[in-house]
């Protein structure tokens, strides 16, 4: 009997064939869910409707949606109709952010982008056309004009809206990409250490130069002068960041020891 159905899976490609269609589907809609495609909580079309406009069996379909429901990527109410999960946002964002919020991931993505951005920039310094040039340069007026109302979420946002404007003028769609898809790591990284920049600065204007000759660099379609500033914005970045780490690590280490040694009553001796 088991060799009898053996032999028909081998012989009829049919029979694998809902199995493997089933897993298709369900990988396909879960990379939607995963791009944010299909956002949490929005309701699917029925079932009915699903495997008409996917073209497919509606047994294959329910075992996809069964899949997914299993994974907890979707939810089915009680007329049957799945729904994208609301905890998927929470699941996939919340553990990034929080993840970025350690000092060790700090340093990694900022040493990530050591690479990459100065990459970025040679090739948008090559490669950019007008329309690039021109978003650049709104990008930039946008993060002066941040500066000048000492807006420190704004800051960060123009600041990381500047990268992504060089990442799209490089011109690689493989790098823009990446770093679309590391977008919420990033913007948090950039916020992170522009807030503790400002919270610890020294000079306040001293990453607008850094990303000034990024700019102009840039502008003047040299890719190595735009590299090397690129360079120096995150190796500088870096310094600061360190240096901020240390200097609370100090900090910290001090005030346990004052924990430890002052603030119990010495015992008075007996006498
Ligand atoms: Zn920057």
């Amino acid at each position: 009997m088991l060799a009898g159905v053996k032999q028909d899976a081998m012989t009829n490609p049919a029979t694998f064939r809902p199995a493997k269609l089933a897993d298709a589907i369900a990988e396909h809609i879960q990379q939607m869910i995963l791009e944010g495609t299909l956002q949490p909580g929005e309701r699917l079309l029925s079932e009915r409707e699903l495997s008409a406009k996917l073209d497919v069996s509606r047994p294959s379909l329910r075992e996809a949606l069964d899949k997914l429901v299993a994974s907890g990527l979707l939810t089915t109410n009680a007329q049957g109709v799945a729904h994208v999960s609301d905890s998927v946002g929470r699941s996939l964002r919340d553990p990034l952010v929080m993840l970025m919020e350690t000092p060790e991931a700090r340093f990694d993505c900022l040493e990530l982008r050591s690479v990459v951005e100065a990459a970025a920039a040679a090739f948008a310094a090559e490669r950019a056309s007008d329309v690039d040039r021109k978003e650049i340069g709104a990008r930039f007026e946008a993060m002066v004009a941040a500066h000048e109302e000492q807006n420190v979420d704004l800051i960060a946002k123009t600041d990381a809206d500047f990268h992504f404007a060089v990442y799209e003028a490089s011109h690689n769609l493989m790098m823009l990409h990446l770093m679309r898809s590391l977008e919420t790591f990033l913007r948090s990284n950039v916020y992170l250490n522009r807030k503790n920049l400002y919270e610890h600065r020294t000079q306040k204007d001293s990453q607008l130069h850094e990303h000034k000759a990024i700019f102009d660099a840039i502008m003047a379609r040299d890719p190595e002068r735009a590299r090397e500033a690129a360079r120096l914005h995150m190796t500088t970045a870096m310094q600061t960041q360190r240096a901020i780490y240390d200097a609370e690590r100090r900090l910290e280490a001090s005030i346990r020891r004052l924990a430890r040694s002052d603030l119990v009553a010495p015992k008075k001796p007996k006498s």
